[in-house]
């Protein structure tokens, strides 16, 4: 039996290196070889063992949880048409697992599926058993391992696509990281009039202009939400876009900074239940869009989208893959990403 590297959580903040069977393919399957793996943030919730984080349970500890994948396709089974040996994809790991047929796929919600196949969403390995949808191959100006980084990118994109930008509107995003700054860039493709970014470390505000900021204010100065209220001409934001969770007030920043009749589009993860001030966001009349992740809309996937925009600069996600990390210091590449003092936005592994 050939093996290969996998990755497993043992314990809160203890990963380590196992050898699995290496997948085999069959006939509807193909065999990546992962090239590029992100650390998400939703990884570092499991990591750090704390919190309500109870939903995402579905990776039980020992787990293997990574599921931003890119590689290139080893092997690929006698009915596979899509793909061939050679090609340098990202997989989009719910449209992967999707039927493609039930009500939830054909309105884009892949990760709802009824009928879902029987993949699993990956791990930290060397290599991916795949089916083969959600498959996108890379264009020629995207580095393979960088590609991983589509997925939470395409998260962003996904959010504001499905909460609905038309065009011209001041947009507040709370956040800067993969997240954040994919949002910001996202909005100003979809036609957003202004752009405030509100970002906490060096790293991330210098990454700003470049995903389309016009306004960067600090978190870390005492009147920052005065701030962004002046930025949006003291009326407040036509949207506002929360990606950080965890433990941060957010949501309370957002409920304040929204103008009147106007939406939030949720995207961070909260350590705890957060308890929200519904007397505001009814007298607001203010619409909450919680995103969980990617998809399609319009007939658009998000992961397309968001490789175009990478490909013609609109969005240069690839950007934001600011350290990369072999697979077997899989420990010390976590630690890494759960340290933002040292100018990490995304953390990938190279198998
Ligand atoms: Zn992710
Ligand atoms: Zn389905």
């Amino acid at each position: 039996m050939v093996m290969m590297r996998q990755a497993t959580l043992v314990a809160p903040r203890e990963i380590r290196i196992d050898e699995a069977p290496k997948p085999e393919v069959d006939d509807d399957s193909v065999i990546i070889r992962i090239e590029g793996l992100g650390i998400c943030g939703s990884n570092l919730h499991l990591w750090y063992g704390e919190g309500s984080a109870v939903p995402l349970a579905m990776f039980p500890m020992p787990g293997a949880l990574g599921h931003e994948h890119a590689g290139v396709i080893e092997e690929v089974g006698k009915n596979i048409t899509k793909v061939k040996p050679g090609d340098r994809v990202t997989i989009d790991p719910f449209e992967n697992e999707a039927c493609g047929a039930c009500a939830y796929c054909n309105i884009g919600y892949f990760h709802h599926c009824s009928n879902p196949l029987n993949f699993g969403i990956g791990g930290f390995a060397d290599f991916l058993k795949a089916s083969e949808n959600g498959l996108y191959i890379l264009p020629d100006n995207i580095e393979t391992r960088s590609a991983a980084v589509v997925e939470p990118a395409a998260c962003s994109i996904a959010g504001i696509r499905r909460a609905g930008l038309p065009g011209g509107e001041t947009v507040v995003v709370l956040g800067a990281g993969v997240l954040g700054l994919s949002a910001a860039g996202a909005a100003k493709a979809l036609g957003a009039g202004k752009v405030i970014l509100l970002a906490k470390h060096d790293s991330q505000a210098q990454l700003a202009e470049r995903f389309g900021a016009d306004v960067v204010v600090r978190s870390t100065e005492d009147d920052a939400m005065s701030q962004i209220m002046a930025a949006t001409g003291g009326v407040g934001a036509d949207m506002v876009v929360e990606t950080v969770g965890g433990a941060a007030p957010t949501l309370d920043q957002a409920m304040d900074i929204v103008r009147p009749a106007a939406t939030i589009v949720v995207l961070g993860l909260w350590d705890n239940l957060y308890p929200l001030d519904s007397w505001k966001a009814v007298l607001k009349d203010v619409t909450m869009h919680f995103s969980l992740t990617h998809g399609m809309k319009d007939k658009r996937t998000d992961y397309g989208l968001c490789l175009e925009w990478m490909s013609n600069g609109m969005v240069p996600a690839q950007d934001l893959c600011t350290h990369y990390r072999p697979l077997d210091d899989i420990q010390a590449a976590f630690e890494l990403a759960a340290d933002k003092t040292q100018g990490v936005v995304k953390v990938v592994l190279e198998p």
